[in-house]
């Protein structure tokens, strides 16, 4: 089973890594790829490059052997729909099963992302609930029916995940940090530390590029 995060990492913290580290136990995978997109069609206002967010990435990721980085996106070098490269994935991988994961923030917002309607015969989604969003017990529910109108099975078990290769959702709950890109991005302005919010590896980088500082 190969499991895909995609974002936007603008800068990769330890949010992320952390997420990632987890999900790869809780799933029982040896490896998450994280894959930044090229230009975040969602988001306005990305503060780095994304040879700049990339080179953030395999910094943040070259010690953690379960984190790796796809970089398919960076390499596409114009706008970068999800649908594109989990047709890539899937003309790569075959029958084998494979798993988006995102954020609830990100999975809450699934039907306005270019051609949702064929990613159920391409991949499956793993939501991770993240914290500091607010989420009820009716948002998980509207997520749910939300994800079975865009024709998703949700799924018993792991096993079922890793026995067919696309059409299923999980949800997963892990003990994720709550950090985002946009605190550090804001900390970075206003002359903060961002100690140990993204690895010093990241740190350095940011500040011998001078990124994020207006
Ligand atoms: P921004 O603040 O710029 O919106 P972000 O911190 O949300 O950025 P993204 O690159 O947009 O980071 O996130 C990529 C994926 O990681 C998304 O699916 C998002 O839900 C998830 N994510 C981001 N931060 C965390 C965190 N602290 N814990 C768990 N998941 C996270």
């Amino acid at each position: 089973m190969r499991v895909i995060f995609g974002g936007t990492f603008d800068p990769v913290h330890i949010g992320h890594l952390r997420m990632a580290n987890e999900l790869a136990t809780a799933l029982s995978v040896a490896e998450v790829s994280l894959m930044p997109c090229y230009q975040a069609v969602h988001k306005q206002g990305v503060g780095a490059s994304s040879q700049h967010r990339l080179n953030m990435l395999a910094l943040a990721a070259e010690r953690d052997s379960a984190i790796i980085l796809d970089d398919r996106e960076n390499r596409r070098t114009k706008e970068s729909y999800t649908i594109n490269s989990l047709r890539e994935l899937r003309q790569e991988y075959g029958s084998e099963s494979l798993c988006l994961a995102m954020g609830t923030d990100s999975a809450q917002t699934l039907p306005s992302w270019f051609q949702v309607e064929a990613f159920s015969k391409l991949a499956h989604i793993i939501v991770i609930s993240r914290p500091g969003t607010q989420y009820s017990q009716a948002a998980e529910h509207a997520l749910v029916s939300q994800l079975e109108t865009l024709g998703f099975i949700q799924a018993e078990s792991l096993n079922e995940l890793k026995e067919i290769p696309a059409g299923k959702f999980m949800l997963v709950k892990l003990s994720a940090l709550d950090i985002s890109s946009t605190y550090i991005r804001n900390r970075i302005k206003q002359g903060l530390s961002i100690r140990y919010l993204v690895t010093d590896a990241v740190r350095d980088y940011i500040c011998d590029n001078a990124l994020y500082q207006n």
